[in-house]
């Protein structure tokens, strides 16, 4: 059974004082949802610290609800327009567990439910209308917490009037609720396979996560021949080390997954004590680029407030010009020159 409540976390772990004094807190409220799967790791401080409340959260004045001011790029309640060519449509604001480090907390377990056919159909017209949109993100909250038969619909009404727009399956259910990944669910998405394709966004944060039931759920996407991509978000006390997000992005990679994203955390009101600094941030992303391929290398990115986009961050190897050539620090810490071509022949 699901932990939905403090009183009842307090009594199937023993909390902190800081976890026993997180209270509820207005709108910046994020419920509490811990399913039975993810209880049962609770005595891991990484999956812990995730699901886990803190009075923390109610002590921060620094963040915002809605940083990215999704709200004024939103064209409907669900269908935010922020960035020219892709829209995100929330589909529900339910999750299968809250993260505490949720960037949408404005939205996420609000108790708004789920797209009506009425919202899905205004959405498509918009998408379709706006031929500027090439990708769609179908996120929330998450959409595979509809039934199948309303994923069927939805989907099918997105592919029939938008069948050239590119659409992202955003999930964290595949390591939160692995076993929601059925026969059943497949066969709604292959039905619906027509046109352009779907790709898999997963949220993996730890390497934990990455159980041998979660590789399972995301090898269904794979067999449908639909991509994975992971989103990881840095998070303090998680995986702020460089030995977890290489074993996290190893472990992705041998389950076909393609680490993309790893995210500064956004400035979400009750999430300060879940982020790290930037400083520390690009030391990580150097230290990990020297030891992971190409491909295993995931872009450290920071969404920039009111709604700024995203920019990545990266340690710079290019330190500077001497005479004709360029002067590069190689992952080794080693000096290299490159001529100016300019300087050439
Ligand atoms: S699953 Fe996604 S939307 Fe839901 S609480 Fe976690 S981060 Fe937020």
């Amino acid at each position: 059974m699901a932990i939905t409540n403090i009183e009842q976390l307090n009594g199937y772990i023993e909390l902190s004082e800081d976890e026993k004094a997180w209270r509820e807190d207005g709108e910046n409220t994020l419920p509490i949802l811990i399913p039975e799967r993810i209880a049962a790791m609770l005595s891991n401080p990484a999956i812990r610290r995730q699901f886990v409340p803190s009075a923390k959260e109610n002590e921060d004045t620094v963040g915002t609800l809605d940083p990215q001011e999704e709200r004024e790029n939103s064209h409907t309640e669900r269908l935010v327009h922020r960035y020219r060519n892709r829209a995100a449509f929330l589909v529900t604001d339910r999750c299968f567990a809250y993260c505490r480090h949720c960037f949408r907390r404005r939205f996420t377990g609000k108790m708004i439910g789920e797209a009506s056919e009425g919202e899905i159909r205004e959405a498509a017209a918009y998408i379709k209308e706006h031929r500027e949109i090439r990708e769609v993100l179908l996120t929330g909250g998450d959409m595979f917490t509809l039934s199948d038969s309303h994923i069927r619909r939805m989907l099918s009404i997105f592919k029939s009037e938008c069948p050239s727009v590119i659409f992202r399956l955003c999930t964290r259910a595949v390591a939160v609720c692995p076993e929601r990944f059925t026969a059943g669910l497949f066969a709604a998405i292959k039905e619906n396979q027509k046109g352009a394709p779907f790709y898999l966004m997963t949220q993996f944060n730890h390497p934990d996560e990455l159980t041998d039931d979660a590789a399972k759920a995301v090898s269904g996407f794979l067999d449908l021949g639909i991509p994975a991509f992971n989103q990881t978000v840095l998070l303090s006390g998680v995986n702020d080390d460089e030995k977890t997000l290489i074993e996290l992005s190893e472990k992705l990679l041998l389950n076909r997954i393609k680490p993309y994203y790893l995210f500064q955390g956004d400035l979400v009101k009750g999430t300060r004590h879940l982020r790290v600094p930037i400083e520390r941030g690009l030391e990580i992303e150097k230290n990990i680029r020297a030891e992971l391929s190409g491909l295993g290398m995931p872009q450290y990115t920071i969404d920039l407030p009111e709604g700024g986009g995203k920019v990545i961050l990266t340690h710079s190897y290019l330190i500077g010009k001497e005479g004709g050539s360029y002067v590069f620090e190689t992952p080794e810490g080693k000096i290299r020159h490159y001529p100016d071509v300019s300087t050439r022949g």
